[in-house]
């Protein structure tokens, strides 16, 4: 099922698969959200400026900040993203998906003029200081406190699991400012200067081997006032308001499954036994529903018909189709499974063994699915708590 069937909209895939190809930083050799080696970061950060500078991203934005106005069809966002996925190549990295539109919508004339250009020619790269070691699923609950200091905000706290923290020139941080108002009411969202003395990036060393994501410890981290963004004690309304704004995650997800089926087909080799291959075609059932879904979930939120269910459900499909294909894609190997990425022999360049330690991320990031049902079940089934 494909969604983008005008005329226009082919021919601006095709464009961009040929901008892509001639821009890109080249192949990503893991699967995920992964931190790139540090003497990639230049071409990364090149591609994403040379994708804002030809309109690929940013199209939505105002446009006296480079966006496209009427002339932009929002189908195009789930194009770019199924293309990078496709490309297999380096997304452009940063949370500046999330600070954006809350700079947008909520910031001030003089943050949006400072901080848009620095994101469009990818100057700065963004993080996002929102969950704690005691405030994931439960981000209301956070901690960091905020302290007024006459013309600053003083910031002490820990975060964790701050993708790209180690490369970031920014944050996007959640405090809290009131203590005493309900949670989700006494917590403020602010645009962090990353140098700024006090703040301690920590790389965390995942089961893959890699460095993904960090601790940022906040010890005494002064921040001035006009780097709130929107009003103080609004916080909560903002970050929500920003993750509903990122949208095209639901597209890029299934077209990696489809082009991982194959990958899995051929490692089958044709020797598979019986069990390996009814495994297989139930799996390539869930990939292409997982795409299929991802496709109607596109079109009804280009409708403004999506639900509360809506993109849980095809991150859910999508992230447990993709772990189960990873354990196949390990037990296919028999007791080649065991070997590592870098071995001799191993096969497919170990992108499997890779892949099947990373896929448990991808049931928690974005939302655990275990919370990600409960929303299916009480917000769209209407069933009680
Ligand atoms: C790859 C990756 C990248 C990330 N990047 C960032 C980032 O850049 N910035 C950032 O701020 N955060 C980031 N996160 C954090 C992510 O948002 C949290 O991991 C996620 O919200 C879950 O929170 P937690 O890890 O504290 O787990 P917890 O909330 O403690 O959950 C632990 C377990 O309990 C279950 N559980 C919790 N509550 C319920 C409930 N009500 N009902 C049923 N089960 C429940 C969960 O499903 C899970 O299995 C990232 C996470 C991952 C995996």
């Amino acid at each position: 099922m494909r969604i983008e069937t005008a005329e226009h909209l082919e021919a601006f895939r095709t464009e961009l698969r040929a901008f892509i190809a001639q821009h890109s930083p080249g192949t990503k050799h893991h699967t995920g959200v992964r931190a790139p080696a540090d003497d990639l970061v230049p071409a990364i950060r090149s591609f994403t400026a040379a994708l804002f500078d030809a309109g690929y991203l940013g199209a939505d934005w105002p446009e006296e900040h480079g966006g496209r106005g009427a002339a932009y069809d929002s189908r195009e966002a789930f194009v770019v993203a199924e293309e990078i996925a496709l490309a297999r190549t380096w997304a452009p990295i940063g949370a500046f998906q999330l600070a954006a539109p809350a700079l947008i919508d909520f910031g001030t004339d003089e943050q949006r003029a400072h901080f848009l250009p620095r994101i469009r020619n990818a100057e700065d790269i963004w993080c996002q200081l929102f969950s704690e070691p005691g405030a994931g699923s439960d981000l209301a609950s956070l901690k960091t406190r905020a302290r007024l200091a006459g013309d600053h905000w003083v910031i002490d706290g820990q975060k964790v699991w701050t993708t790209n923290g180690q490369l970031a020139d920014v944050g996007y941080l959640l405090a809290r400012t009131d203590p005493d108002a309900p949670k989700h009411k006494g917590i403020t969202a602010f645009a962090l200067d990353m140098r700024t003395p006090g703040v301690d990036v920590r790389p965390l060393r995942e089961i893959t081997g890699s460095s993904d994501f960090n601790e940022v410890f906040l010890d005494s981290v002064r921040i001035p006032v006009d780097r709130v963004i929107g009003e103080v004690n609004n916080g909560w309304r903002i970050a929500n308001s920003s993750l509903a704004h990122e949208r095209s995650g639901v597209a890029s997800g299934s077209v990696e499954l489809v082009a991982q089926l194959q990958n899995l087909v051929e490692l089958a080799s044709g020797d598979a036994g019986e069990a390996a291959r009814d495994r297989l075609g139930r799996l390539a059932v869930h990939v292409h529903v997982t795409d299929a879904m991802s496709k109607a979930v596109q079109s009804h939120m280009l409708a403004g018909t999506d639900d509360a269910s809506d993109a849980p459900l095809v991150k859910i499909f999508f992230s447990e189709t993709n772990l189960a294909m990873t354990e196949l894609g390990i037990e296919l190997q028999g007791a080649g499974g065991i070997a590592a990425e870098g071995d001799a022999d191993v096969a497919q360049d170990g992108w499997w063994q890779d892949a099947f330690l990373y896929a448990r991320a991808y049931t928690i990031a974005g939302g655990a699915n275990e919370v990600l049902k409960n929303v299916v079940a009480e917000r769209a089934l209407g069933m009680p708590r």
